[in-house]
């Protein structure tokens, strides 16, 4: 049985999404900073909510929105295609910043000051998602796509509408959208991937009932400068929780507590790693959950889940313990048959080929941090593997300009083999090398000689892991290219 979702009986005006309001924009101008994914989304709601809408990118190659065939029906649109300047932005009621614009840019942190209406992309489509849609907000710095997808498959088996959306896959803009015109929810739930630049503004809007970071390690410190101000940021998810809200975080992250702590937020908080919250026994493949907000206990049986790595594991536990926490009524025996249906997502610890020569190809691509490669390395023990990292590293600030990879030298201790390559490739093998890494360590010029190197190293059994630990823009359009060019080259192995 399915049951809507529980709410409090005590809300504040701000705290609550207010729902769908049809035309509430109009004779309102609404400025959109910023026209990828979300803008464009931003864009199509605010007109949808009777908007005029100024259109601003700062990429002077864009094609203006009034000749995008989504967009030609409206008239009370303009586009202006310019790097920086803020005066267009003085007559617009209210701008809404797309999570790839800083506040540095268009005089925005001025204007928040000022107490413009300021708002990110997310929290403008919070503000008119229908109030009987609950919110499931996924964050953290390595695993949000994961727990998402894994959510959202879990509540598909129990029958569930979700919308699945925000950082990962269609702007949540498009879940309020959808369920205008309608006047009805469309959704039981939306699960919210939400990154750190998405709560850059403060929020007033988004109310998820169930909130998660999963962990917090150095990521995105050239947008966020400290690792004080990421951990402040992020914790800005739960700001408009209330104590029938359920609060997830990782109980070994000193900072993130402290965030939480610090912006006194009042949901009920439980933990990855301790109860309440949830407990892994990695060997039985087991976790214990405490669920105080239903005073469910449980055990998550994990074993037949379909991937490589024990974070994974984790995120399976951790979208299992939030899924419930929605509190819609659906039996852990279902949720339990379902986890062993859940489907991996590509570029992450993802078995690609196994060979005849029984080489099992891993594509990490996703790792574009150290600590991504470092959980992946972790939970590859079982597997003797030649690991290849490269592409350019990111530069961590508070570690004293250093990449970090030195940390992966123990880790890599149980593998076979390590492979740099790319822009970064000498740099991570003198880092490696000063660290003690005591297992071979070549580094090549690309990718494709990383792999033939590789192929040549490992044998029988062996896994050839690529978890690079970088970002990938010196050889690559992206994590996927640089993903999908590796599974061609593994499948060039018989
Ligand atoms: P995100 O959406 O946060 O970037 P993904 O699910 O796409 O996260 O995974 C990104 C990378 O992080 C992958 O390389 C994956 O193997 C690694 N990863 C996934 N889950 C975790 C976790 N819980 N802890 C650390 N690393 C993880």
């Amino acid at each position: 049985m399915v049951h809507r979702p529980r709410y409090c009986l005590l809300v504040t005006a701000t705290s609550k999404n207010h729902g769908l309001t049809q035309k509430d924009l109009d004779g309102q101008t609404v400025a959109i900073l910023g026209l990828g994914a979300s803008g464009k989304a931003a864009a199509e709601l605010a007109l949808a909510r009777g908007a005029s809408v100024l259109a601003i990118d700062r990429n002077e190659n864009l094609l203006p929105l009034e000749v995008d065939p989504l967009f030609q029906k409206y008239t009370r649109l303009r586009t202006v295609l310019a790097p920086s300047g803020a005066d267009f932005l003085k007559d617009a009621d209210r701008v809404v910043v797309s999570p790839g614009v800083p506040l540095e840019t268009y005089g925005l942190a001025g204007l928040l000051e000022s107490g413009k209406e300021v708002m990110s992309e997310l929290d403008f489509a919070a503000e008119v998602l229908h109030k009987e849609t609950a919110v499931l907000a996924i964050s953290g710095t390595n695993g949000k796509s994961t727990v998402t997808s894994y959510a959202s498959q879990l509540l598909q088996h129990s029958g569930i509408k979700a919308f699945v959306g925000g950082n990962f896959g269609n702007p949540l803009s498009k879940a309020a959208l959808q369920c205008m015109g309608s006047g009805e929810s469309q959704f039981q739930v939306a699960v919210v991937e939400v990154s750190s630049y998405q709560l850059e503004i403060p929020n007033k809007y988004l109310h998820p009932s169930v909130a998660v970071i999963l962990n917090l390690t150095p990521d995105h410190l050239e947008r966020h400068k400290t690792m004080w101000n990421y951990a402040y940021t992020k914790c800005r998810l739960f700001c408009h929780m209330t104590d029938c809200d359920l609060a997830v975080l990782p109980a070994d992250n000193q900072l993130l507590v402290e965030a939480f702590r610090h912006g006194l937020n009042h949901c009920t908080l439980t933990w990855i790693g301790d109860l309440p919250g949830l407990k892994m026994v990695m060997d039985k493949k087991v976790a214990y959950i405490e669920l105080p907000t239903t005073g469910l206990s449980a055990e998550l049986k994990l074993d037949s889940l379909n991937t490589v790595g024990n974070h994974n594991f984790q995120n399976a536990a951790v979208a299992t313990f939030c899924v419930l926490g929605l509190n819609m009524g659906i039996e852990v025996n279902s949720i339990n048959e379902a986890i062993g249906k859940l489907s991996p997502l590509p570029h992450r610890m993802q078995i690609v080929h196994i060979d005849n020569e029984g080489k099992i190809w891993v594509n990490d691509s996703k790792a574009t941090n150290v600590e991504a490669t470092y959980a992946g390395l972790v939970g590859m023990k079982e597997f003797k593997s030649v690991v290849l990292l490269g592409g350019i590293a990111k530069q961590n600030a508070e570690n004293n300009g250093s990449s970090g990879f030195e940390k992966l030298a123990e880790p890599l201790k149980c593998h076979k083999a390590v492979i740099t390559f790319g822009a970064s490739g000498e740099m991570i093998w003198k880092a490696l090398l000063s660290a003690g890494l005591s297992i071979p360590c070549t580094t090549v010029k690309c990718l494709v000689d990383a792999v033939s190197l590789a192929r040549d190293i490992a044998k029988s059994g062996d896994a050839i892991v690529l978890s690079p630990g970088c970002a990938s823009f010196d050889e690559f359009e992206n994590f996927e290219h640089r993903g999908k060019v590796f599974e061609e080259l593994a499948m060039q192995s018989r």
